[in-house]
């Protein structure tokens, strides 16, 4: 919507930005405001370019041939990991052919809801897991992939929508810990 951007251009300030929103001040924004600014809003773009990436640059097709990395296989769902991660378990709800969400059928909305709310359940009785968060990004990559992400259990400031900032920030778990977890959630699954 050309006018959604028109009306954003109308409220930058005198520096061409958009004036830092109320995130900032939450306690569990990653970042200090001293510094922080945000970008220049960009252009416009209608039609948007097709940012769907070709199956043989896909990172979610590539883990479907992992034996370590898929977890569950359903009928036209499975559920997988990624190679590494920093927070104590992650997951992804993901269908078997490099589809999107827009693609499938009724049967495959009717197992993603079955299939992410047994996931959401295996990861959560994971030891040393506080909460599990439920998103969809997608990330251009043309394949539908539902991310399920624990949070380490009091650790508090991790709580909530940053939750995937802060991940980009930590440091990986020990592979053993996260092959470990993985075996349980395999097995909540079966
Ligand atoms: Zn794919």
């Amino acid at each position: 919507m050309q006018e959604f951007l028109d009306r954003a251009q109308a409220a930058v300030g005198d520096d061409g930005r958009l004036r830092l929103g109320r995130m900032p001040e939450w306690e569990v924004f990653p970042f200090e405001r001293d510094g922080l600014r945000a970008r220049p809003l960009t252009e416009y773009a209608d039609p948007e370019p097709d940012r769907r990436r070709d199956p043989a640059d896909c990172r979610t097709c590539r883990a479907l041939s992992s034996a370590a990395q898929v977890l569950h296989t359903g009928d036209r769902l499975a559920v997988i990991r990624p190679g590494a991660t920093s927070l104590p378990f992650v997951a992804n709800v993901v269908a078997r052919e490099h589809e999107l969400l827009d693609d499938v059928d009724d049967d495959a909305h009717a197992e993603l809801g079955r299939l992410l709310a047994r996931t959401y359940l295996a990861v959560q009785a994971l030891d040393g897991v506080g909460n599990v968060h439920i998103t969809k990004w997608e990330n251009g990559s043309g394949h539908l992939s539902v991310n399920v992400m624990a949070r380490p259990r009091g650790v508090l400031q991790l709580r909530g929508s940053n939750l995937p900032v802060w991940a980009d920030m930590l440091p990986d778990i020990p592979q053993d810990e996260y092959d470990a977890r993985a075996e349980a959630v395999r097995a909540a699954l079966a």
